[in-house]
């Protein structure tokens, strides 16, 4: 591992100023993926800006009647407090279908979002990765792409992005609060993730020396009528091949809302508001369901290993809808 030097914060502005000191300087928390990527030599920070013992581990209700969560909320606490398993309960069960109870104990709202992607050439830097080293190649296109994107890729990489805490959130349309040097601003969830385009080194939107305070849910949590369904290889301890949110607003058994996001598939949490409008207003039935599917899937292209997905996606999309819509029972 590098030398580096390190800061422990007690305060957000000594955070953002520490972290501003050297374009390799980074924040950590719980560490969960930061401390592999160093020691796998991935990610060689200069300066680490320890930020635990900042205040920022409530769960507190806020004015418009949703819920701001901290950054520093474990993923095992924020799966598990009352409010959120009562009034989000998809978000709950997206979080507890991730990694392990040891890691969930240990890994930050904040650094779930920050995750990088679990692309196998990624960890290995024997070989070309433009996300890991601009420029030197893609080792996936060519290589075993199993676990890879099918959705929004680009001819750069075509990386996914691993989490199920941020499927779950796409689909809620959270809100994530962050700070720094030039003071606070809010980002609509699906602004902050990026596409790879000829930048796969940007996973995000978020500036060098901004730092995430906060979650924010909306009022809507869709309690009634949500499904987190994850597909993987093994039944536990593995990332998504796919992965669907559903959440549906019904009225006299017409969908009012429908949100659909999914993980596994792209380099963000993917939604398609085309799909989507495809249910509004219609009768919660299978058939609409497979409309949504077969449209949410139409461009999606796979790249050898992992073309397989395209059917599991639409078949996924189509079962979680039906759990959402209370047709199948829960699995
Ligand atoms: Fe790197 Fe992306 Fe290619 Fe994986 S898919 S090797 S992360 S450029």
């Amino acid at each position: 591992m590098n030398p580096f030097s390190y800061l422990r914060a007690t305060d957000i502005p000594t955070a953002v100023e520490g972290v501003s000191r050297s374009p390799t300087a980074r924040f950590i928390g719980g560490g969960t993926n930061l401390l592999d990527l160093m020691k796998e030599g991935v990610t060689r920070p200069s300066h680490l800006v320890d930020i635990t013992r900042l205040p920022l581990s409530r769960i507190e209700e806020t004015a418009a009647g949703g819920l701001r969560i901290g950054a520093l909320v474990t993923n095992s606490d924020l799966a598990w407090n009352a409010q959120v398993e009562q009034r989000y309960p998809l978000l709950s069960k997206a979080i507890l279908a991730g990694a392990s109870a040891q890691l969930r104990n240990m890994a930050t709202t904040g650094g779930n979002l920050l995750q990088r992607t679990r692309c196998y050439y990624f960890y290995d830097v024997g070989t070309p990765c433009n996300k890991r080293e601009p420029g030197s190649g893609c080792g996936a296109k060519e290589g075993f792409n199993r676990i890879h994107a099918i959705l929004g890729a680009s001819e750069q990489c075509i990386a996914t992005h691993p989490s199920d805490m941020c499927v779950a959130l796409a689909a809620l349309e959270a809100v994530i609060h962050v700070t720094g040097k030039d003071g606070e601003r809010a980002i609509p969830f699906a602004d902050f993730h990026r596409l790879p385009g000829d930048t796969p080194h940007l996973d995000t939107n978020l500036r060098p020396d901004e730092l995430i305070t906060a979650v924010e849910l909306p009022r809507e949590g869709f309690a009634a009528h949500s499904s987190y369904l994850k597909v993987r290889d093994r039944a536990s301890y593995a990332f998504a091949l796919v992965s669907v949110a559903a959440a549906l607003s019904v009225d006299g058994g017409r969908i009012k809302t429908a949100r659909l996001a999914l993980g596994g598939v792209a380099h963000k949490p993917w939604r398609d508001m085309g799909a989507e409008a495809l249910l509004t207003g219609k009768p919660a039935t299978r058939e609409h369901f497979q409309t949504a599917a077969d449209a949410l899937v139409r461009d999606a292209k796979g790249h050898g290993h992992n073309t397989f997905k395209i059917e599991l996606a639409k078949r996924t999309v189509v079962r979680a809808l039906e759990q959402a819509a209370g047709l199948e029972a829960r699995r």
